[in-house]
């Protein structure tokens, strides 16, 4: 009999249960992953304030996301929702994300509409290069929409620094709505009315109000011990080494494990050290933090997620949880703001601005009451054109020695959960037809 594939997932997030359900599926595969933390689940984690389960954002994905097929189990935690987002624009007015035109003349005046259509003209002649965040989002509207209408400073607040020296890629993904013009996306959504996706009264599910995410993991773990994975959680890899004999080490904090023949990293993109070994403990600076500030308030509208597109207040986004899950008159909001990795983190700073910048928006009525905070390390990877090319070039190396990625971390494409999964899946029938040839 042939000896078992041994494999194995460096982190346990979404894309590395999926990956591994998939591959545990197979005959002859032996699935192993290593996990930093008590339990699976990475970025989808939730926690309990003041009585009310919420989350650090991610909390709703497409009503057809492939985990669901995977793990039908999981489907009990889920709702139909369909969220609504909001932005303050830089007239502090209350507009649908990312932009209307409709508001933005409201704010601007009806001259405004002559200079967008010029600027949009000027726009599709001087930024065919399309190089960079700025130049692909002024490609589509121009640049006078872009900077009247605080696009730029919601790119910039995301990652602090200048929207002409960010990928291309990741606005293509944030800001994917500004090509409605495009013809390949008319043809794209004509092709899903012909196929009745139109039809579907709701388009996202949402945990359940009392749900974890944890909860949602304990069930995958489950699932993957009984399907033959083997799940080694609170090990916190330091680097992989490449061995004469073509198999690769995991070295962990306290222990190594030996003898895989593939193995297929979900967690921050590695370097190579002197002697071609993959080294993980360095990749800090490729990445910002995430500081999610919780906050009591009673809103002045409804919202899902509001965004701040005005030039006060250095927060991004604003989820408010009981306006989905509950009613009371108080809700509770989770407040982003980002840093970056070596600035000091201030939180009171933090609590100040928020106040005094949603006081100025009026979006709020009464007290607004912070509750606490949670810190989240590499929420979202690198973003700068020159970390993109270093992370391609990082990759490129990846793959020569036969380690494979999937996930969030070091790729602007798989940004949320559906692509990511859709890479795991590319992964997967990558590593069952070199298997089959072998
Ligand atoms: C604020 C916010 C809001 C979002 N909202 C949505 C949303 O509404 N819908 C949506 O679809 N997506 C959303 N996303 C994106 C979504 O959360 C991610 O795309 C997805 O969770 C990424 O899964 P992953 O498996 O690629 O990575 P992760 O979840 O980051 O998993 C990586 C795992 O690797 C582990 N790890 C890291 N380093 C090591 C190490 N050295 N050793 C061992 N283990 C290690 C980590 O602990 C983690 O468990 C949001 C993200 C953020 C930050």
């Amino acid at each position: 009999m042939k000896n078992k594939i041994n494999i194995a997932i460096l982190g346990g997030g979404i894309s590395a249960a999926y990956l591994s359900k998939k591959l545990a599926s197979s005959n002859n595969v032996d699935v192993h992953i290593f996990e930093k933390d008590n339990h699976l689940g990475g970025l989808l984690n939730s926690s309990i304030v003041e009585n009310q389960i919420v989350d650090i954002g991610p909390f709703f994905f497409p009503f057809d996301v492939s985990i669901l097929e995977l793990f039908p189990g999981i489907s009990d935690f889920f709702f139909p929702y369909t969220p609504y987002y909001t932005i303050t624009t830089p007239k502090l007015s209350i507009d649908k994300f990312p932009l209307t035109i409709k508001q933005f003349v409201k704010d601007n005046g009806y001259h405004s509409l002559a200079l967008i259509v010029l600027s949009i003209i000027t726009g599709r002649l001087l930024y065919l290069s399309k190089s960079n965040s700025e130049t692909y989002a002024k490609f589509w509207i121009g640049d006078y929409l872009y900077r009247k209408s605080g696009l730029k400073y919601y790119f910039e607040r995301m990652f602090h620094f200048d929207a002409n020296k960010m990928s291309k890629t990741f606005a293509k993904d944030r800001m994917g709505g500004l090509e409605r013009g495009n013809p390949a996306v008319i043809v794209r959504k004509l092709k899903n009315r012909l196929n009745n996706k139109s039809k579907v009264k709701w388009h996202s599910i949402a945990r359940k109000k009392d749900v974890l995410f944890q909860d949602i993991f304990n069930f995958i773990y489950q699932d993957l011990i009984n399907n033959g994975v083997n799940v080694f959680l609170e090990h916190n890899i330091k680097s992989v080494n490449i061995n004469e004999n073509g198999k690769y080490t995991v070295c962990c904090m306290h222990n190594n494990y030996n003898n895989f023949d593939y193995i297929i990293s979900s967690i921050p993109i590695p370097t190579f050290d002197d002697s071609g070994n993959l080294r993980f403990d360095l990749s800090d600076n490729k990445y910002v933090k995430l500081i999610s500030l919780y906050f009591g308030a009673v809103p002045n509208f409804n919202f899902t997620s509001h965004y701040n597109h005005s030039f006060i207040g250095k927060w991004k986004r604003i989820t408010d949880f009981t306006h989905i899950y509950g009613d009371s008159k108080e809700h509770i909001l989770c407040v982003e703001y980002t840093s970056n990795y070596d600035e000091k983190i201030n939180i009171n700073e933090m609590i100040e601005d928020f106040k005094s910048s949603v006081e100025k928006m009026n979006i709020f009525s009464g007290e607004i009451r912070y509750i606490t905070h949670k810190l989240t390390h590499h929420p979202y990877p690198i973003v700068s054109c020159e970390n993109e090319l270093e992370a391609e070039k990082t990759r490129k190396l990846m793959d020569k020695k036969g380690i494979y990625h999937i996930g969030r971390h070091g790729d602007f494409r798989f940004l949320n959960v559906p692509p990511s999964l859709e890479q795991a899946e590319n992964c997967f029938q990558a590593i069952m037809q070199k298997i089959q040839r072998t």
